[in-house]
């Protein structure tokens, strides 16, 4: 049997050549690729583990006359055939050899493992730790200077439309507006709402307490109660600082490590971007969960009845039209059952306070509507 090995012979001993390897009793015969044979008795061998990954079995020699020869193999073959040798010294060598092999190997495989290993762990944290760095990073952001961002964001949104400041719908929206807020206890936000005149049903939050109101939602509420319901759980998602969330996570790697340490250069810009996008921002199942939990909560303390909130979502999920024409508030906002069912439970437990109606004329508010904004029937 002969075995491959790569051979540095002296009168070459900066390069290689192939070799072949044959073991006779005594010696190691080896036959170059150019047909030159040297032979190697066994007790002028050295035999050792060698190579870039000290797995090779390595020859190495010198002979009478001082000339080095050196030889190496990652036939394992060559191994075991040694281990049958007649030479007992050959014999234990060869066998102390293989164990030293199986050890080297065994512990490259857990270092190649470990590194699969690190490897998994570093995309779990691209996506379990860019919750973490979404939250460390919003520690960093004062909630004044989210308030700040968030006008950045809302006045970045708002260029392209018209913003209704005044006026009997104004002044109804604002009416709701007012009571909605009454319910919140301890926010640090001072919460701004905004009215534009676009035909489309919609209402948002942006980052740091701005809510935008869309006067298309307008057409689309058969009472006040209704409204508040959708405001509340605008509200909240700015209080829960959901928005903010979205836009540091959608912000990248980079920007959220500077952040963490204490960078907040790169803001601006962000939120100032996140404008336009504005009205496409949705929330997880969790978020909207909250969002809806908080709003019953708040609704409650200001003594709106909460229960007529999730009809407005119910007689949405029922409008084919309205499927049809992706309006916003249903498509970033699934008017599902279970939604109703998490309203209606809240909204049962514990001690119900009295509910106390709007006092605005609410058919004069919807005649205004009607006269003064843009229908999104229209
Ligand atoms: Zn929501």
């Amino acid at each position: 049997m002969k075995y491959k090995f790569e051979f540095f012979a002296p009168w070459s001993p900066k390069t290689s050549c192939a070799a072949m390897v044959e073991v006779s009793s005594y010696s190691f015969m080896v036959e170059t690729e150019g047909h030159e044979t040297v032979e190697i008795p066994f007790e002028r061998a050295r035999i050792t583990r060698g190579g870039f990954d000290s797995l090779s079995t390595v020859i190495e020699s010198v002979s009478e006359n001082g000339e080095k020869y050196y030889l190496q193999t990652g036939d394992e073959r060559f191994i075991d055939f040694l281990a049958t040798s007649g030479n007992p010294a050959i014999r234990k060598t060869a066998s102390s050899l293989k164990f030293q092999g199986q050890k080297k190997r065994f512990s490259s495989t857990v270092s190649s493992v470990s590194v699969v290993v690190i490897f998994l762990a570093l995309i779990y944290f691209l996506f379990s730790g860019m919750d973490y760095l979404v939250e460390k990073s919003l520690s960093h952001i004062p909630v004044s200077l989210e308030n700040k961002l968030g006008e950045i964001t809302i006045s970045e949104f708002i260029k392209g439309h018209k913003q209704i400041t005044s006026g009997p719908v104004f002044d109804g929206v604002s009416h709701i507006w007012k009571r909605v807020l009454s319910g919140v206890k301890d926010s640090p936000f001072e919460y701004k709402l905004y009215l534009v005149d676009v035909p489309v049903m919609n209402a948002m939050a942006a980052p740091g307490g701005h809510v935008v109101v869309f006067t298309g939602l307008l057409h689309k509420i058969e009472n006040p109660e209704e409204l508040a319901g959708i405001l509340a759980h605008e509200i909240q998602h700015a209080h829960k600082r959901h928005g903010t969330k979205s836009i540091l996570k959608s912000a990248g790697i980079g920007i959220l490590f500077s952040l963490v340490f204490g960078d907040l250069g790169g803001l601006e810009i962000l939120f100032r971007d996140f404008g336009a996008k504005l009205s496409e921002l949705s929330y997880s199942r969790e978020n909207e969960r909250e969002a809806d939990s908080g709003a019953v909560e708040m609704l409650m303390n200001a003594r709106i009845d909460p229960m007529k909130f999730p009809a407005f979502f119910k007689r949405l999920a029922k409008d084919e039209s309205i499927i049809q024409k992706k309006i916003s508030i249903f498509f970033t906002h699934p008017p599902s059952e279970e939604r109703e069912t998490i309203i209606t439970k809240l909204a049962t437990k514990g001690e119900k306070p009295e509910y106390k109606p709007f006092e605005m004329n609410w058919k004069e508010f919807v005649q205004d509507v009607k006269r003064k904004t843009a229908s999104p029937e229209d």
